[in-house]
This record gives C-alpha cells, structure tokens and sequence, in this order.
C-alpha cells in the first residue's frame, strides 16, 4: 500500500513512465485514440541526458514519424578497422541508416504526444507503483516538491535500462548488458567509422560517427572498464588526427542485450530500453522498441476500452512481440556470444576471409540486406563460409 498523502491527480487511462522515444511515442499514439494519458519524466528537459548515438535504419524512419528537423545525416556505409588497423569499407547505393539528433529526436516526439493531448510532468520521479483490483497508484516526487499520487487504468514502464522500477514491481532484472561510453568531439571525420578488436572494445565495437558540421560522436561498448577504454579511444584518436582533443566530457549508459522474461503483469506493460527490447549485436534500441511499443498501444487501447487490464489480457502483448523478435534475438544473442569470443588473431583471420571471399559484398547486396534484422545475414553469413572455413577461423 502506498501513503495516502500528498497532493492527488485524477484517474488516467494510462500512465507512462519515462519520455524517451518509446514513452513519448506509446503516450502519443495513445492519445491520438483519444485515450486520457499522463507521462512522468524524472529529469527537467527531454532527450538532454540521452547517451545515444542515435543511428537509425531507414525501416525505422519509414515506418516511424520521426521528425525532419532531428535526421542530421544519411549513412550509405561505414569504414571498418580490423585489430591491425588495416581498413575497409562496406558501401551501398542508397541510404541504409539515418543519424539522429538524439535531443532534438525526444523533443519532438514528446512535443506530438503533447499535440495529441498527453499531459507531460517533467521532473517528476516515479517511485513506487502499487496495483490494486481497479486501478494502478503511482507515487512520484520532485525536487523541492510534495510528493504526488496518479492513478490509471494501466501503466507503462519505459523508463529505460537501469531503473529500479520493473525489479520492484517483481520482474527479473537484466543480467547481460554492456555500458556504452561517448564523447560528442570536434572531428573532421566524414563517414561511419568502426573499430574491432580488443584494443578498444573487447568483444564489442568503437565508433565515430560524424554528426553537424565538424563534430562527431566517438565511443565504445564494453563490458568492464568502460571509461578507461574510451579514454584510450580517444586518445588514440586523438594521436590519429581523427579528433580534435581527447578531453571531453563522457556520457555513460548501459545497454540490455537480453530482454526480461516476462514484461507485462496485472495493469502494467514493460517497454523499450526496460523490457530489453535490443538488438543483441549491435545495442540498437529505438527500432525494436517502437515496434513494440506499437503492439503495446494496440493491446492497451482495446483493454482500456473493454475495461479489462488484467494480466492476462495484456498477455498478448507479449505474446506478439515475442512472435515478432524472438528470432532476432536468439540468433543475434547467439552471434554476440561468438563475436565475444574471437581474438584479435581470429577476428582478424575473419574480416580477411569475408573480404577475400567477396562475401561481404554478397551479404551487403544480397536482397534480405537489412540495417535491423541481423538473423538472415549471420545464418546466410555461416552458410557462405561453410563449417570448414568457420572451424577454421575459430582455431586458437
Ligand atoms: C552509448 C550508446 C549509444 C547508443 N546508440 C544507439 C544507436 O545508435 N541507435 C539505437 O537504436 N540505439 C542506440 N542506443 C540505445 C538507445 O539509446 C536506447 O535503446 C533507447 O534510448 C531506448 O529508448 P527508451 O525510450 O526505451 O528508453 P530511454 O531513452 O532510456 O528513456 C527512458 C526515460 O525514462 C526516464 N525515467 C527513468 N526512470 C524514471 C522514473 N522512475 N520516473 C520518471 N522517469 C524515469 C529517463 O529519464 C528517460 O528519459 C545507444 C545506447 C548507448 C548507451
């Protein structure tokens, strides 16, 4: 049971918590089916504290409404670095990804949610979420403020990887996730870059990613070590005449590369970053969770509107997006695990024969090439090289 006092706000449809991407979107297509929604965002302005490269596929902008004004770049291609240094770049005709002001990204998001009639408390941290027989109580504090009570038909926790909140309300928390580290840097970089190998990242990647006009995002995945490896990373950089200066302020955050088991109980849905919606091999977020965060609208809709919200009505929540990525992130939590495991000798022994082979052209070109869903490519990946060569490659 939560205290009963403090300043009280009406019964809503829905709550959301968290305004990222995926919050704002679920708040505002909610909306839009002229459902009374409230989100609470813990920090003062949106998309300000995102730690995000903001790399997209062209699927997400398609489908999506992403806006205009936060698209900063196309990307066709990327160069890569092996362990060596040796490099080598995978181009196509068309844009296969787009950049995103991360900011600007959240701002407009929430801004149409807002448009559509979602009621935005900003500075408003969500601290415990009781679930009663009709309704879900939501106790939240602001700095300096009386703390306050919402309540709703249904909740919907996209507060992102970290929270505390899926633990207390009884869903496992996420074992398997990597932090990222990135600096925004003065960079004359022009194109995509990726980094392998164990120097930088071990068993993940490195990045330059160019954004406005002479500035970049340059940062790393790793497991432990995060800021010493990213210090190094730009440092090295740095000694490359690749960025301006190695002292620039990190930004932090972690990445889930498993989803939770379970993301949906009596009133409440799991969604995005906090559900582990990610794509295991690369930490992409926001795709995969918008297109859940699709499925959730839909399901909410129509149990809010038959006044059902039971565990078992929103079941079938997960259960679409369970058809919908399961496969994904089997087979590319899979493919992370051995990526994990190569060497720098392996690693390099592999780009070398995926090269020699032409089978990265054939990958890039083939008609199932997809910037978002990895599983055709590895499996056709592991075909192409045949079990001999793959044996091969993993020799110590
Ligand atoms: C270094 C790095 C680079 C990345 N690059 C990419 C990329 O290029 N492409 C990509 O697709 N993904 C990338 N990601 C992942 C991407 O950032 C996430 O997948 C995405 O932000 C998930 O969106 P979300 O809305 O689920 O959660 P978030 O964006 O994390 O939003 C959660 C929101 O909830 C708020 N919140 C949390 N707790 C509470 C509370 N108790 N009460 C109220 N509000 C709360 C937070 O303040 C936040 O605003 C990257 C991640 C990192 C760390």
């Amino acid at each position: 049971m939560l205290p009963s006092t403090g300043r009280e706000r009406g019964l809503y449809d829905v709550i959301v918590i968290g305004a990222g991407p995926v919050g704002s979107y679920v708040a505002g297509e909610l909306a839009r089916r002229s459902r009374n929604v409230a989100v609470l965002e813990q920090h003062e302005a949106i998309g300000k504290k995102a730690a995000c490269t903001g790399i997209v596929g062209r699927e997400c902008v398609e489908r999506f409404p992403v806006a205009k004004r936060a698209v900063v770049r196309e990307v066709r291609g990327a160069r890569f670095f092996s362990p060596s240094g040796t490099s080598f770049t995978l181009q196509k005709g068309a844009a296969q990804a787009y950049i995103l002001d991360r900011q600007a990204f959240d701002e407009a998001m929430a801004s149409d949610a807002q448009t559509e009639g979602a009621e935005y408390f900003l500075n408003t941290s969500a601290k415990r979420i009781a679930v009663s027989g009709h309704a879900a109580r939501i106790e939240a504090a602001s700095p300096g403020q009386q703390v306050a009570f919402f309540e709703s038909k249904a909740v919907v926790v996209a507060s992102g990887f970290g929270s505390d909140l899926p633990g207390s309300l009884g869903f496992r928390r996420i074992g398997d996730f990597v932090m990222g580290a990135q600096a925004e840097v003065e960079s004359t970089v022009e194109e995509v870059q990726v980094y392998l190998g164990r120097r930088f990242a071990p068993g993940f990647f490195a990045w330059v990613v160019p954004t406005y006009q002479g500035r970049a995002l340059a940062g790393l995945l790793a497991r432990r070590d995060t800021k010493a490896c990213a210090e190094a990373f730009l440092h090295y950089l740095e000694a490359e005449g690749r960025i301006a200066s190695a002292n620039t302020p990190l930004r932090f955050g972690g990445i889930p590369l498993r989803p939770l088991r379970r993301t949906c109980s009596n009133r409440v849905i799991v969604v995005g970053d906090a559900a582990g919606q990610v794509k295991p091999t690369t930490g992409g977020g926001i795709y995969y969770g918008l297109l859940c965060a699709d499925i959730a609208v839909d399901v909410l809709d129509r149990a809010v509107a038959a006044n059902d919200c039971s565990a078992q009505r929103l079941s079938e929540y997960e259960k679409r997006w369970k058809k919908l990525l399961a496969r994904e992130l089997r087979i590319g939590r899979w493919a992370r695990r051995a990526f994990e495991r190569l060497s720098d000798r392996q690693m390099e022994r592999l780009l070398r024969t995926l090269q020699e082979s032409k089978a990265t052209e054939s990958l890039l070109n083939a008609p199932d090439f997809s910037f978002d869903w990895h599983s055709h490519l590895i499996l056709r990946a592991l075909w192409r090289l045949g079990p001999r060569m793959v044996a091969s490659l993993l020799r110590p």
